[in-house]
């Protein structure tokens, strides 16, 4: 006798939609994707392709990026697709920053196995910073690479079927409505990115969900190996890891306060700076803004583009130029995820915080596990 596997359907094939997919084919469901365009579109190809361990705050979110780190660097090879080992490094571009960092350091340092850099340090290693944190644990690798790979080997190796082009347009009991007619499953996933309101309106009303609106280079420079992540004290008052502590705060709010008065077009524009080498010397990716609004913004502003090339070229102490830009959307609430199940068979999961590709890998093998 054959036994029947259960049928989940998964809306959406960006990091979230594919991950899911993977834990429940691992765990035995017969998976179909359905995907809108004819590839995944969305924040999961927009992004700096960093796997973030340093940022999180200790507790559940450290430990789903720990988990997923940890997948990431069994699936990466597998997956035949460029990525690299390098950690991260923060640098403190003034006394403020390197405040936090020491702060932080001291703090927090063993539970991170971060580790402070001094100026002296970072000098002979072609640095420029007042100090810096040097992190070992994340991972980069090319988003818009790998989500296709990652999509390919699902359905090669998992049997996991993607049906691009094949918008979900209602969902009534166990029953999808597609581009391509009905389909029944015995579970459903909503995993619709930042689009989360269209298909459930009702579901949404008041769950404090926004939109943030990110604007994202890449820039051309002088050939040269730049390994780590990049990123600078900016990032401090941006992740919930560099508030953990009263002291922390303190030191966050007075740097804050700080750049309000000396660089307002930098909180203004959201801007905290990270620089990101994928496989080619000559490139970087560089961002980011945050716009909160409830909708996604309509313009770009130049001039936060001008200020994150200045920042990155005062960082690198070297020239950059332009070669292309491009927003990215993410939903945004207070809690850096939400799963809602409004129905037994019916379970809906939003990151809610730019960190989808440092944590999904673990929180579906989570959300699974409990459908
Ligand atoms: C600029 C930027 C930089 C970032 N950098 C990082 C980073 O370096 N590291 C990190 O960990 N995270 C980063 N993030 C966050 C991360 O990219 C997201 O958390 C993650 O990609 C969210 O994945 P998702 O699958 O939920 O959303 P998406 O990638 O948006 O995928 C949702 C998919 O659902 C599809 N869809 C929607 N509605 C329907 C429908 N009705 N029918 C069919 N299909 C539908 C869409 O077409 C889309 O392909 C960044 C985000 C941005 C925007």
């Amino acid at each position: 006798m054959t036994m029947h596997k259960p049928r989940l359907a998964i809306v959406g094939a960006g990091m979230l939609g594919l991950a899911h997919a993977l834990a429940a084919a691992e765990r035995g469901y017969q998976v179909d994707v359905y995907e809108r365009d004819s590839q995944a579109l969305g924040a999961s190809v927009r992004n700096f392709g960093l796997g973030l361990h340093l940022g999180h705050a200790q507790g559940e979110m450290l430990e789903l990026a720990r988990a997923s780190l940890q997948r990431w660097r069994q699936l990466l090879p597998e997956l035949g697709v460029w990525y690299k080992e390098a950690g991260s490094l923060m640098l403190a571009r003034n006394r403020d920053e390197a405040d936090m960092l020491e702060c932080f350091q001291q703090a927090l340092g063993s539970e991170y196995g971060t580790q402070l850099m001094s100026q002296h340090q970072l000098s002979e290693a072609g640095w420029h910073g007042e100090s810096a944190l040097s992190s070992p644990h994340e991972i980069g690798f090319a988003s818009a690479q790998l989500i296709p790979r990652l999509s390919a080997w699902l359905q090669q190796t998992k049997d996991v079927r993607i049906h691009y082009q094949c918008a979900v347009l209602g969902i009534e009991d166990q029953v999808l409505h597609t581009a391509r007619g009905q389909v029944k499953a015995d579970h459903i996933l909503l995993c619709s990115g930042h689009e989360f309101r269209h298909l459930m309106p009702q579901l949404y009303a008041d769950s404090g969900i926004r939109l943030c609106s990110l604007q994202m280079q890449e820039l051309r420079i002088a050939p040269r190996s730049i390994a780590p992540t990049l990123l600078t004290g900016l990032s401090c008052l941006h992740y919930p890891a560099f508030r953990q502590t009263p002291q922390l705060v303190l030191l966050a709010e007075r740097y804050q306060a700080q750049l309000q008065q000396q660089h307002p077009a930098i909180p203004e524009h959201g801007i905290h700076l990270i620089v990101q080498q994928l496989d080619d010397p000559s490139r970087i990716i560089v961002g980011d803004t945050h716009h909160y609004a409830d909708d996604a913004a309509i313009f770009q502003s130049a001039d936060a583009d001008v200020i994150l090339r200045e920042l990155c070229s005062e960082l690198l102490q070297a020239p950059v130029s332009a070669i292309r830009h491009w927003q990215g959307v993410y939903a945004s609430a207070a809690q850096p995820y939400q799963m809602l199940k409004p129905q037994p068979y019916l379970t809906t999961v939003n990151m809610t915080a730019g960190i989808g590709m440092s944590v999904g890998l673990a929180l579906a093998a989570q959300v699974v596990e409990s459908l």
